[in-house]
């Protein structure tokens, strides 16, 4: 978040055709829940620009790219790297760790689809687990973000954004930018 290192979302594994939902949904949760960028391997435009249109009206900073070179991505990455899995140490053991280091130094966080290449468990400093259950990269990120900044993502400010949600306890309540 803000005035911190950077968190990046890399997003490996996509499945053409069957995961676009999937990772445009890693890209909207990274987005909201307080990553400053996601990286998506594998060819999906049609998900950054939802990603982006997204950004667009509802503010940021926040931005969204594509990659073809993942594995060389978290190797070249000049940070710590946490990659997400049900195989992992639990979370609620490693997050003081992570957050310590996040204060110094940016973070890479990866989640995958399919199985992930061994070498990311290598490369990773933190095989993170959220529960070791399996379950979803959308359900693990929300999670491990929403530890990482201890909730205060929840209340961050968004910028340049052309149509504001005002919250209501009932109906739907939109303010758009003249
Ligand atoms: N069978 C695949 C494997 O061995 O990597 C996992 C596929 S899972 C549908 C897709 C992604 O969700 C994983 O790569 C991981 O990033 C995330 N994930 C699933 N369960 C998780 C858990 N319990 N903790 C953290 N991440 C999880």
């Amino acid at each position: 978040m803000q005035d911190a290192p950077e968190v990046c979302v890399l997003r490996l594994g996509h499945r053409p055709g069957r995961d676009e939902r999937m990772t445009t949904h890693v890209g909207l949760t990274a987005r909201a829940l307080g990553a400053d960028r996601v990286v998506i391997a594998g060819g999906v435009s049609g998900a950054v620009e939802t990603i982006e249109e997204v950004t667009d009206r509802f503010g940021g900073p926040f931005s969204a790219e594509l990659t073809d070179e993942p594995r060389s991505f978290v190797r070249d990455w000049g940070g710590r790297v946490v990659h997400l899995t049900m195989y992992g140490l639990p979370i609620q053991e490693v997050e003081a760790e992570v957050r310590e280091a996040h204060e110094r130094e940016p973070l890479l966080v990866v989640v995958g689809a399919e199985k992930v290449p061994f070498d990311v468990y290598e490369a990773a400093d933190w095989n993170v687990g959220v529960t070791n259950q399996p379950h979803s990269e959308v359900a693990g990120l929300a999670v491990f973000l929403d530890r990482l900044f201890e909730g205060l993502e929840l209340d961050r400010e968004w910028e340049d954004a052309s149509h504001r949600v005002v919250p209501t306890e009932t109906g739907k309540r939109v303010e758009r930018e003249e």
